[in-house]
Order: structure tokens, then C-alpha cells, then sequence
């Protein structure tokens, strides 16, 4: 049995920690000045043919596998694979002159961007530009699942390719 004043005390204790919470809950980590990258959306991965690279993931990885579809913009065929919380994006080129082309003429296949998952996109580009990151857009594009997109300039983010990708139904 617990005598009054330990009860009241437990109440206090208790108002405090709720009180706590509240305020930690409250802090606006998005203070201005901070891009909000919520996680890795997807690994972007250049092959020569979906057919040939899907085995792979699919049979070999056993992930599951989201959809193909095209993206004309970037003449690309693409599929999604389900890791986790994040995507593989398996990008294959549908024509010779498609910027995934010309990154396998140059490169070979293999790794050829990282996509952070943000709100607020128009948002996101204003931000980075004002520190000085080179945007290779400037206006966000549609990309594959009704996302909007736009990359940053590797020669901005020492070397890698990173894309800014906002889903439509992402913001809460
Ligand atoms: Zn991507």
C-alpha cells in the first residue's frame, strides 16, 4: 500500500517527465538554415539491362520487387526494390543518348546516385543554394512514383551524386 504523500509525489514526479516530453516533442529541430533529409529514399544503380540485373536482387537477394516503370524525362526504365525503409532504384537506359547512357560509357554500371527523402522540396533547393550547393535543377522534375526530384551537382558535394526526392503523400 502506498500512503498519500508517495502518491502525490509519484503525481509530481510524473507531471515533470510529461512536462519534459512536451517541451522535447515541441523544439523545432527544423530551425531555419537546416535541410530536413528524412532518410535515405532510394540507392539509384545504373545497368545495361533490367532483365539481366533483376535475377540478381530478385532471385538471388530475394527483395521485393515495387514495379517498373518508364520515366521519360530521363529516358529511363526503372525498378524499384524494397529494402527496408528505402528503395534500389535499377535504372537501365532506353536511348543511346539518356543521361544513364552516357554515365555506363563513362563509368560502367554500378552506383550512380543517393536520393534523401525530404518535404518540401522548393523549400529544400532554396536552402542548399543560399549555402552555396550547385543544383543541376533548380525546378524540382517528375521522377519515378509520382515524385518530384532534382539533383545537386557532384562537383558541389565532393564526388557524389545526391538527388532531393519529395513523394506526393510524404508530407504528414
Ligand atoms: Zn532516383
Amino acid at each position: 500500500m502506498k500512503t498519500t504523500e508517495q502518491l502525490s509525489n509519484l503525481g509530481r514526479i510524473y507531471e515533470f517527465f510529461s512536462e519534459l516530453l512536451n517541451y522535447l516533442t515541441n523544439l523545432n529541430f527544423e530551425n531555419e538554415g537546416n535541410i530536413m533529409i528524412q532518410k535515405i529514399d532510394h540507392i539509384g544503380i545504373a545497368v545495361q539491362s533490367l532483365e539481366k540485373a533483376l535475377p540478381f536482387y530478385r532471385d538471388i537477394l530475394k527483395l521485393q520487387l515495387l514495379g517498373i516503370e518508364e520515366v521519360e524525362s530521363e529516358k529511363v526504365k526503372v525498378a524499384f526494390l524494397k529494402v527496408g525503409e528505402t528503395n534500389i532504384e535499377l535504372l537501365e537506359p532506353t536511348a543511346v543518348d539518356s543521361p544513364i547512357a552516357k554515365f555506363i560509357e563513362k563509368r560502367g554500371e554500378g552506383i550512380h546516385h543517393i536520393a534523401l527523402g525530404v518535404e518540401s522540396i522548393d523549400q529544400r533547393i532554396k536552402e542548399i543554394k543560399e549555402k552555396g550547393i550547385r543544383m543541376i535543377q533548380d525546378v524540382p522534375k517528375a521522377g519515378a512514383h509520382e515524385s518530384m526530384v532534382a539533383f545537386m551537382h557532384p562537383k558541389s558535394t565532393v564526388g557524389v551524386l545526391y538527388e532531393f526526392c519529395e513523394k506526393k503523400g510524404m508530407k504528414k
